[in-house]
């Protein structure tokens, strides 16, 4: 069977490696220069690890990408870095029933309330019945105003902005019974885990064709599609047996004609954000208490989380530089979509000093990276919005990030994602 894939992102490549292993002749085509979709990374000359454009880590309940990593003999790194919340600029461990049990800024009956809630969810095996309930409805009445007031609710805010009321408990429910203590990271970084999944699929015939971007995808009775070489702007047209779209939904309607006015309404109904980081390189550690992972429950700071990778990976990797990620979703249509880094700096400075007074004495360089589709609002009753992977068009597939539910997206879920789309398309064929 000659496939098509379009993007080299996780759910791509493992669609691509599935169907290699089978024995056919599959092509993916990326626009960017490099595999990794919303994980890619990007590396300075004097670092030997990439780093990912925004960060990026496993639970070491991720099955589906640890097994890939295992199959093709990747080594993965699990560690247990420190996780903590900002409240009124004072930092607090919050990563274990002891660190909430011991949380000073709420009375003893509301710690031991969110201790109880939140163990109900770890536990709490029936997803189904929670997607009805709004979580900004419920989470107050099971936690309490206080707890929910003082850090659920900026979390929230600040990464949910207007839809706030919009997300569905089963998203919450799924955060808490996902998260493991201990977090996974690919040695080498992300990028170089996608390069290595390239390999395998060339290994085995497969092609991966990097600067080539889809402009057209239409199917009669054959898919066929319309690509250009972004490096000379070379047009070609070629005609396979199936196609797999790997991008977020509204890039597949941009590309695919002769879609029914119904579908393309549907697929139109997701809703998602886009995501913005600043990484900052200094000489020494942003936080003196070895934080790797600071969520800010403040809905009036610029930053919904501050990230310092070098406090989970070893920074021997990087020169010894300390990287830390400043990272928000917003909408695409928002200002820092439009902001340069130094606007974006500039904007965060204030807020920075607040934790680390000195920190731009230490300042090497700073980057900015913006996605405009990169967390999908997942609303109630979600499951019955959920696109199928059959599309109206002839043997042509959608597999993308807005169909993973009830688990919040990620890189373990594309991998299982392009594994199911490929299982069900060798059964179809
Ligand atoms: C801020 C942030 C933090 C995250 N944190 C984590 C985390 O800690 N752990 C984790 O596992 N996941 C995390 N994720 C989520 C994870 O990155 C995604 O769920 C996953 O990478 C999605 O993979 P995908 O292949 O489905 O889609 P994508 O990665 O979006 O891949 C789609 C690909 O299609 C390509 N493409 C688009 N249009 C075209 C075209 N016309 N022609 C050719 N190619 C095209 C794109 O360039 C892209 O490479 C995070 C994401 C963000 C943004």
């Amino acid at each position: 069977m000659k496939v098509a894939i379009i993007g080299a992102g996780f759910t791509g490549l493992s669609a691509a490696y599935e169907l290699v292993k089978k024995g056919n002749d599959v092509t993916v085509f990326e626009k960017d220069q490099n595999p990794g979709g919303l994980a890619i990374g990007y590396k300075e000359n004097n670092w030997k690890w990439s780093l990912e454009k925004h960060y990026h880590h496993w639970f070491t309940n991720d099955y589906s990408v640890l097994n890939l990593a295992k199959e093709i003999n990747y080594k993965v790194i699990i560690k247990g870095p420190k996780t903590s919340i900002l409240v009124n600029y004072k930092i607090f461990q919050l990563d274990s029933p002891i660190s909430v049990l011991k949380f000073p800024l709420l009375t003893l009956i509301s710690r031991l309330r969110m201790s109880i809630v939140i163990a109900f969810f770890k536990f709490y095996p029936f997803w189904k019945t929670l997607e009805k309930y709004k979580a900004s409805i419920v989470l107050p009445k099971l936690m309490g105003l206080k707890a929910y007031s003082l850090i659920w609710k900026p979390l929230f805010v600040n990464k949910f902005g207007k839809y706030i009321n919009d997300v569905s408990l089963s998203w919450f429910w799924a955060r808490i019974k996902k998260r493991t203590p201990s977090l996974a990271y690919p040695k080498g970084g992300f990028l170089n885990f996608a390069n290595c999944i390239v390999g395998k699929i060339r290994e085995r015939g497969g092609k991966v064709l990097f600067e080539t971007e889809i402009l057209e995808l239409s199917s009669e009775n054959k898919p066929q599609i319309k690509f250009r070489n972004i490096k000379n702007s070379k047009l070609e047209i070629e005609n396979f047996d199936v196609v797999i779209v790997t991008t977020p939904s509204f890039l597949f309607l941009k590309i695919a004609s002769n879609l029914p006015e119904t579908y393309k309404n549907t697929l139109g109904k997701l809703k998602g954000l886009g995501a913005t980081n600043l990484i900052l390189r200094l000489r020494e550690p942003f936080f003196n208490d070895g934080t790797y992972w600071l969520s800010v429950c403040d809905k009036t700071a610029p930053v919904m989380a501050i990230v310092e990778h070098t406090n989970f990976m070893d920074k021997e990797n990087y020169d010894n530089e300390r990287l830390l990620y400043l990272g928000n979703y917003r909408e695409h249509t928002d200002e820092y979509f439009s902001m340069t880094k130094e606007q974006m700096l500039e904007r965060f400075d204030p807020f920075l000093k607040k934790i680390n007074l000195n920190y731009k004495d230490n300042l090497i360089g700073y980057e900015l990276f913006k996605a405009p589709f990169a967390q999908p609002i997942i609303p109630t009753n979600y499951s019955k919005m959920i696109p199928p992977f059959k599309t109206p068009l002839k043997h042509v597939y959608l597999a993308n990030i807005e169909q993973v539910y009830p688990w919040d997206r990620g890189t373990n879920y594309a991998v299982e994602l392009g594994e199911k789309v490929a299982r069900l398309i060798s059964k179809n064929a």
